[in-house]
């Protein structure tokens, strides 16, 4: 077995991870070792309607599935994450939302010092380059590039207006002062490109000496010795190979492979850890727990003009007609993000804030996630923060056994009696005089199905997460937290976990911007302790 040293091992090269290789190897001082199971980059990642062809594709996903549930019907829903420089940036849907300040300032209630809006927003703004809102709460010179949607047309125009006729403002910029409102979508997309934090952190960087990017590594287990990490085992090309650290090991694997690495590293619940076989090395019994993510039934219309939906414009000679686009003006059908137009409200009076939201995708959705050849739209419905628990634990003391996702969707009451209100509010809009003369018949899930069993079965049926898994090695100082405020694992030295993972609730909209946001947090924490 070959060893090496470094001062930092960074295990994840995803929206996280490539901030810290980034940022820790700026100053030239430290060796960084970034640790990436996935490969380079693929063809699809930078063109951004590739998004549909690698959001089942295991070259460059995991294509996980979570376990059958009552909440899924039984159904193994798919988890997609991504397997490549960049992680989930490099395959998602492009849409940029930080959420709102109250849930970082419900983070700061929680115990968590430096993790208010006011803390976090210079993170925020550090990240982003982006042209529009206000200076004091906007990002200009950053190194990932932010930019409105260039959808435009008489669909969005008529959302809007509906959207206003029941009391949904427009709003210019939802990452700004305020979230709520109806909303043209912000994307990392940038001249027709998508900006993954593999192109906007990682290729500034690959250069620098201190820096080594290893792609094909699969990182097996952490190094523990005592109380302490020390380094990690991995596999490279079949072979295996230690890398030492000498001063921190960074567990950036995500929402799902982080509570595994810790686990198969004998960190976590003790009788979850003997059940796989595993030494514990470490009881922590929160490792794993806290799932959260964004449940999403995605109801159907039918549209009756023709030209507005891409179900029109991007099939057959359309769809030609939508590359030689792209090639030529970087714009259209493959230029564009997951959903180009979004509405954020409040399913009740009394709230502070919006608690729901829907988007809408201009096309209507085929098998397997085509374009369908009926003409419509998408919209997909979820609770903005969602109240039900899950876990992802290892079956086997395998790194290469996928762990078992249990999201226990619907579980609690607020995330059942918030959706019904949410998809009440979207046939609201959708129903409304001002879509009128573009709107037809409700496709999915159909007039017919009125009452809240009806509705919620069909959800249990039919919905999908919106890939925003999170909260699965929680920050905080109670008995369930596994990391502290620092990010520092409870009770080990030398460990840190930054991503998604460490989110104690989930944020009120997209993951990708507040995981971009940790990774720029956490490589301050980093640095500071450094000295
Ligand atoms: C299909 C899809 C669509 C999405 N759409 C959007 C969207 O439109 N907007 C938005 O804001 N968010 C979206 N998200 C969510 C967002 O992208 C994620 O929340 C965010 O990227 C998570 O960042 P992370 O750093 O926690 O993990 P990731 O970015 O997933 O990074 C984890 C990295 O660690 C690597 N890794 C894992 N285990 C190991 C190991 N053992 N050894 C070595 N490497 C390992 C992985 O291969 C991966 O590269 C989407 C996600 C998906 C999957």
């Amino acid at each position: 077995m070959q060893t090496q040293t470094y001062d930092y091992v960074i295990v994840g090269a995803g929206s996280a991870g490539s901030v810290l290789a980034n940022r820790l190897s700026a100053s030239g001082k430290h060796r960084v070792l970034l640790l990436e199971a996935g490969r380079p980059s693929h063809p699809w990642s930078r063109i951004p309607i590739g998004y549909g062809r690698l959001i089942d594709n295991p070259a460059a996903n995991w294509c996980y599935a979570a376990e059958p549930e009552d909440g899924s019907a039984q159904r193994k829903i798919p988890v997609p994450r991504g397997k490549l420089l960049g992680g989930s940036s490099a395959i998602n849907g492009m849409v940029f939302v930080r959420g709102q300040a109250q849930d970082y300032d419900h983070w700061a209630q929680l115990g968590n010092r430096g993790w208010s809006y006011q803390d976090v927003l210079p993170f925020f703004k550090r990240m982003e380059s982006y042209s529009g809102g206000d200076d004091s709460l906007r990002g200009r010179d950053g190194l990932l590039k932010v930019t409105d949607t260039g959808e435009k047309g008489p669909l969005y125009d008529a959302m809007i207006k509906a959207a206003e006729g029941v009391g949904i403002k427009f709003n210019p910029d939802y990452n700004g002062a305020a979230q709520e409102g109806v909303a043209m979508t912000q994307t990392t997309i940038s001249n027709g490109r998508r900006m993954s934090t593999a192109h906007c952190y990682l290729e500034p960087a690959r250069k620098r000496a201190n820096l080594e990017i290893r792609t094909g590594a699969l990182t097996e287990a952490l190094v523990i010795e005592g109380k302490r990490c020390a380094g990690v085992r991995y596999s490279l090309g079949g072979v295996a190979q230690e890398a030492r650290a000498a001063r921190e090991v960074i567990v950036s694997a995500g929402s799902i492979n982080s509570p595994q690495l810790l686990e198969l590293s004998g960190i976590g619940r003790p009788e979850v850890l003997q059940n796989s076989g595993i030494a514990v090395r470490h009881a922590l019994p929160g490792v794993g727990e806290n799932l959260r993510d964004h449940y999403s039934p995605r109801m159907k219309y039918a549209v009756t003009q023709r030209g507005i939906t891409y179900n029109d414009r991007a099939r057959g000679l359309g769809l030609a007609g939508q590359a030689v686009r792209y090639a030529f003006a970087r714009s259209g059908f493959f230029a564009m993000a997951a959903t180009p137009i979004r509405v954020y409200f409040r399913t009740r009076e009394g709230l502070e804030s919006p608690d729901a939201t829907f988007s809408c995708l201009p096309f209507l959705v085929g098998p397997n996630r085509s374009v369908a050849p009926e003409r419509g739209v998408t919209i997909n419905v979820n609770v903005l923060r969602s109240d039900s628990t899950g876990s992802i634990h290892v079956k086997a003391a395998d790194p290469r056994t996928p762990p078992a996702i249990r999201f226990n969707f619907l579980s609690a009451e607020s995330d059942r009696t918030g959706l019904l209100a949410a998809m009440r509010t979207a046939r609201q809009v959708m129903n409304s005089q001002a879509m009128s003369h573009l709107i037809g018949d409700e496709i999915a899930p159909g007039t017919r199905l009125q009452k809240d069993d009806e509705l919620l079965d069909w959800v249990r049926n039919t919905a999908e997460t919106t890939y925003h898994p999170v909260g699965t090695c929680k920050m905080g100082a109670d008995p369930m937290a596994v990391v502290d405020d620092r990010l520092r694992v409870h009770g080990m030295a030398g460990l840190r976990v930054a991503d998604a993972s460490i989110m104690p609730t989930l944020t009120s909209g997209n993951t990708n911007a507040p995981s971009i946001m940790i990774g720029e947090k956490a490589s301050s924490l980093v640095l500071e302790d450094a000295g």
